[in-house]
């Protein structure tokens, strides 16, 4: 027993039986999700974005698992708001199964890299870490991808984009993210970014990160996200 089971008894986040942050009773209650486009949001193959719906540095298409409801929901609340790495360690465990039977190592060809949407270094102090990084880090390790946690720079703090109208997200976007520059000169040999947030709500961050991908020469961005 380690000293995080002292302070948190592993009980499952939602129905609280003993044993497991996640217990298979309750994930087996979350809905699995039909892949879809990442701009209308309606059923597409493989959650590739429909030609009609392609943006100019868009993302190419988007993988997300469950819907951000149940025990998945409780499970990436405590990831974001304590430093939980069994937790990270339990969703992966079950979300990397679920990636391989859609066939998400087929989607991504050849030199693929993920790369975790950062946070803003200040909150980042304040919680010790970033959850999509964590989550990203092991996903990419089971998955064969290369790790790139600091391709992406967050230039400045935003406020939850749920409650932002469609102009005050934008405005709230505007310059969020930059290229790390010691990036700068190898970029192009990044043909292929799997960008990896938590949860996909409005889609607003993973679109914003793929335009500054994109307007630095990768060639193909796609989104990953554990829930929508
Ligand atoms: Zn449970
Ligand atoms: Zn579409």
């Amino acid at each position: 027993m380690g000293i995080l089971d002292l302070i948190f008894p592993k009980t499952c986040l939602s129905c609280g039986k003993a044993g497991k942050y996640i217990c298979e009773n309750c994930l087996i209650k979350v809905r699995t999700l039909k892949q879809a486009c990442p701009y209308c949001e309606k059923p597409s193959i493989d959650g590739f974005t429909h030609s009609k719906c392609r943006k100019k540095r868009g993302l190419d298409g988007l993988t997300s698992m469950w819907k951000y409801e149940g025990v998945v929901k409780n499970a990436v609340h405590a990831i974001k708001y304590r430093y939980a790495t069994e937790i990270v360690q339990e969703i992966c465990g079950y979300f990397v199964p679920e990636l391989k039977k859609v066939g998400a190592q087929n989607l991504v060809t050849g030199n693929s890299h993920m790369v975790p949407i950062p946070i803003y270094w200040h909150r980042e102090n304040v919680r010790g870490f970033n959850q999509s990084e964590e989550i990203g880090k092991i996903v990419a390790k089971e998955m064969g991808w290369k790790f790139v946690p600091d391709l992406l720079i967050k230039n400045k703090s935003t406020k939850s984009q749920v409650e932002l109208s469609v102009k005050a997200r934008k405005e709230n976007l505007r310059g969020v993210f930059s290229l790390n520059p010691i990036y700068k000169s190898s970029v192009l040999n990044l043909r292929s970014v799997i960008l990896f947030d938590d949860v996909f709500t409005t889609g607003s961050t993973l679109k914003e990160a793929a335009k500054i991908l994109k307007s630095n020469g990768v060639e193909r961005v796609w989104g990953m996200t554990i829930a929508r």
